[in-house]
């Protein structure tokens, strides 16, 4: 029998598996380095609070015990430090999962969805399994065009990915014209606000949409810990609604898909506020270096309220790509994203910050060649 006479289903012929970024391991041996920095996935370059790990050596006594599927001492941490009620939550092994269980919740081969292009590429991932079309809405200089995500709205949308602030621009769309789209979409069709760098965010005019849950039945909001709080290895991310919602796609999730390590190091990662803060006023910093390189240097950028920064570097992506790797840095090529002479950075430490920049200053502005 060969492995393919059975029948996969039609949806996932031809579905590449998700392409995370290079393995440091990999790179170290490739190219013979010693030491590798990954700033690829915009992982928190500073960890995770240092009461982490104490809140993991206590889940160590329970790992022969499956967890608590419900979560619910993390969801009533959560509930408190969002102020929505705990049965307005529903976790997930990462927003990613919340993603999955939304699509395969809402979605069939006879639906659609709506998401910008280039955004997070779960969307498109999750429905085209569902076997549901994709519209895609070109950015408009770097931001989620709503008007014309709206228009593209029609009798067999389910659901709209509103990717807020942007991967991979950083962009966001402010306060007033989020009220405006979704004051408009019909209200069988479910937003999503995917928040997962809310903690980055300092423009005062990004929506705060929380309090919108009461009069948008049809909203859902998702959250990380995997990026400023930096459990990205422990899986946990959640999505914020109306009740019923959550009750109705609940049955949707695996029965035990937060596991208790992550759970426990999200109820300390929660609690250290101070932490969180001093990682955000870092990064607000580093960023200060990047754009003010590219100005200096004359290369555009897109203002980012993220911890990583798109830069058109007016190279090909791939050039910019390998030029990095080969001084132990691994970012992500431009090409995979949809900017052919751009390149997309997690900011790291301020030492790898300002290495970074003074390797491509030299290369690109002093015309050294490569090596
Ligand atoms: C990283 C990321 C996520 C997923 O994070 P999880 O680790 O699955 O919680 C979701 N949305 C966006 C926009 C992201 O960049």
């Amino acid at each position: 029998m060969e492995a393919m006479d059975m029948k996969i289903k039609q949806s996932m012929v031809g579905l590449v598996p998700y392409q995370p970024g290079k393995p440091i391991e990999e790179v170290k041996r490739e190219l013979g380095l010693k030491e590798v920095i990954k700033l690829a996935s915009n992982e928190n370059p500073y960890g995770a609070s240092p009461d982490v790990k104490e809140a993991i050596m206590e889940a160590y006594q329970d790992i022969a015990v499956y967890p608590d599927g419900y979560a619910r001492e993390l969801r009533e941490a959560v509930a408190s430090h969002v102020n929505v009620l705990p049965e307005q939550l529903i976790f997930g092994n990462g927003s990613d999962d919340v993603i999955l269980i939304l699509c395969r919740s809402f979605l069939t081969p006879a639906d659609n969805i709506v998401t910008a292009n280039p955004t997070f590429s779960q969307y498109r991932h999750n429905a085209v399994i569902e076997g549901a079309e994709v519209k895609e809405i070109p950015l408009k200089e770097g931001v989620h065009d709503l008007d014309a995500m709206l228009d593209a709205i029609d009798e067999q949308t389910k659901m709209v990915f509103v990717c807020n602030p942007n991967n991979p621009t950083g962009t966001y769309n402010s306060s007033r014209e989020f009220m405006n789209f979704i004051k408009q979409v019909p209200e069988d069709v479910l937003v999503i606000s995917d928040e997962a760098y809310i903690e980055y965010v300092t423009a005062e005019d990004y929506p705060e949409t929380i309090p919108l849950i009461k009069d948008y039945p049809n909203l859902m909001i998702l959250r990380t810990f995997s990026k400023a709080y930096g459990l990205a290895a422990l899986r946990v991310g959640f999505g914020i609604a109306n009740e019923e919602l959550i009750r109705v796609i609940d049955p949707g999730r695996e029965p035990f898909n937060t596991n208790t390590m992550g759970q426990k190091a999200a109820v300390a990662a929660l609690k250290d506020q101070d932490f969180i803060q001093s990682c955000t006023k870092q990064n607000h910093q580093e960023m200060k270096k990047y754009e003010e390189f590219c100005r200096e240097s004359g290369f555009h950028y897109f203002p980012s309220q993220t911890n990583f920064i798109l830069m058109d570097l007016k190279k090909p992506g791939s050039e910019i790509f390998d030029y990095l790797l080969r001084r132990g840095f691994i970012t992500r090529n431009g090409e995979a994203l949809g900017f052919p002479t751009g390149i997309r950075i997690t900011l790291g430490s301020p030492e790898q910050n300002d290495l970074i920049i003074s390797e491509l200053k030299k290369w690109l502005t002093a015309e050294v060649h490569p090596t």
